[in-house]
This record gives C-alpha cells, sequence and structure tokens, in this order.
C-alpha cells in the first residue's frame, strides 16, 4: 500500500502572531489537495490564529509538544484536549531538542506519546542520535531505544503514527545526512517497527526524514524507498522554500 508523503514544518520559537498568520496562508494557499499530506507546528499561542488562518485548507494544525495529564495543577503545560479544542491534528514527541535542550527523559517523552496517541491524534515521535553516538557507531542503538518508548500494545492505528528521523547533528547545522545514510537509518526503522507491531503495521508507517531538509536536497532524501516526508524546521519558516520542499514530495 502506497505511503502518502507528509511534509510537516516545525516553526519551533519563532514567528510573531502577524508573521504566523501570512505564513500559515501563504502555506495554505500553495499547498496542493492530493498526492502530499501538508501540516504546520507554530508556538502554542499562535495556534489558534494559525488554525483560523488555515482554515478551509487541507493543511493540518500541529503542535510541537503536549503535557500527559488531562488537566490539573500543571503550571505552564498545555493538555492535548487543550490542543484538539482549538484544532490541533497532530503532536510532536522526543523533538531532539526536547531531549537534550529541554533535558525531557526517555520516560517522560513516552508518557507523552502515549497521551496524544491515546488522546486520538496523530503522533509524529522523533527520533536520532547524537554526532558522538553516529561516531561511536551507536545510531542504530540509540534510534531503537527511543522508538522502544512507544508501547505497541496501545497504538493500533499507523496512519496516526509517524516517526520523524532527525539525527541530531543535522538539525539545524545545514549539514543533512546523505541519501543513503538517511534510507540506512530509516530501513531500519520500519524492520523495528516490524519486529514491535508487524511487517504489515511498520509497512503503513510514514517515517519522515528531518535535519536541514531544504529545496535543494529534498529530492534525493524523498526518493530514498523508506523516506515519506520530511519534518522541516529552518526551510518552513519561508513559505516558498517550504512548498518547495511540498512539491518536491509531490
Ligand atoms: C527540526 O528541528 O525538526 C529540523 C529538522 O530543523 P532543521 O530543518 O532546521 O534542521
Amino acid at each position: 500500500m502506497p505511503r502518502i508523503p507528509f511534509i510537516a514544518g516545525n516553526w519551533k520559537m519563532n514567528t510573531l502572531k502577524a508573521s504566523a498568520i501570512e505564513l500559515a496562508k501563504a502555506v495554505a494557499q500553495g499547498s496542493p489537495r492530493s498526492g502530499v499530506e501538508v501540516g504546520v507546528a507554530p508556538p502554542f499561542v499562535y495556534l489558534d490564529a494559525v488554525a483560523q488562518a488555515l482554515a478551509g485548507s487541507p493543511v493540518l494544525l500541529g503542535a510541537q509538544d503536549a503535557f500527559y495529564e488531562k488537566s490539573g495543577a500543571f503550571t505552564g503545560e498545555i493538555s492535548v484536549d487543550m490542543l484538539k479544542d482549538v484544532g490541533v491534528k497532530f503532536v510532536l514527541t522526543g523533538h531532539s531538542e526536547r531531549r537534550h535542550v529541554l533535558h525531557e527523559s526517555p520516560e517522560l517523552v513516552g508518557k507523552k506519546a502515549a497521551a496524544v496517541y491515546n488522546g486520538g491524534l496523530i503522533l509524529v515521535h522523533c527520533v536520532g542520535e547524537k554526532l558522538d553516538e553516529r561516531d561511536g557507531n551507536k545510531t542504530l542503538a540509540v534510534v531503537e531505544a527511543q522508538l522502544k518508548e512507544l508501547n505497541p500494545q496501545s497504538i493500533a492505528d499507523p496512519a496516526r503514527l509517524v516517526i520523524a528521523y532527525e539525527p541530531v547533528w543535522a538539525i539545524g547545522t545545514g549539514r543533512n545526512a546523505t541519501d543513503a545514510q538517511a534510507q540506512e537509518v530509516h530501513a531500519f526503522i520500519r524492520q523495528t517497527l516490524g519486529k514491535m507491531w508487524n511487517p504489515d503495521f511498520a509497512g503503513r508507517v510514514r517515517i519522515q526524514y528531518g535535519g536541514s531538509m531544504k529545496p535543494e536536497n529534498a529530492k534525493g532524501l524523498l526518493d530514498q524507498p523508506d523516506v515519506d516526508g520530511g519534518l522541516i524546521g529552518g526551510a518552513a519558516l519561508k513559505a516558498e522554500s517550504f512548498l518547495a520542499i511540498v512539491n518536491a514530495a509531490k
């Protein structure tokens, strides 16, 4: 069964309200209605405004994080129900900046992933090795451990699970993985999902590549058999470059 590529923009802690709306409108206007799924994940405070800017378009609204509890005394946190309330359809978990800058533990990442999936949203679970781990030949072990933060017993719908392979050394550095390096890890991820679930399930899960994907390198990466889209940081902040990647995926 063919997997529809999914290109998602992670805006991180960028834009202000007016620029978020402007960017969302341009992405909505330029995104095709078929052949590729497109999403944007703005900062929390602009979700509502961006939802309105995307209204009537096929572009999915995403969130960059979510807390695992439903409600209560968790100052500063945002629940999955709150995200659904403003139209969010997908949520990132385990992004390298949350793991390595905000020091989220594998246990916390796993709890957040369970809450996102159990809340009915599309879970985009990010995995990827740091440079010293790649140099130490630990890439596959690191990625496997991060995949095992997910619980196959509670995740049954492959359409609501997306894995983003993002080598940490490639994020925001301008240095992307080569097509072959990406394909090697993506194939390993699919094989691991096949063992955790089963090969049919694994064959339906989309695996995005992330890490300095841009219009100039997108086609080569997206042409790899196990690369089913991209999670885009820097290049998602300009509609022109983001849409060029979207079109390369189509
Ligand atoms: C990201 O943070 O998800 C990412 C891939 O960033 P960049 O495209 O800027 O490397």
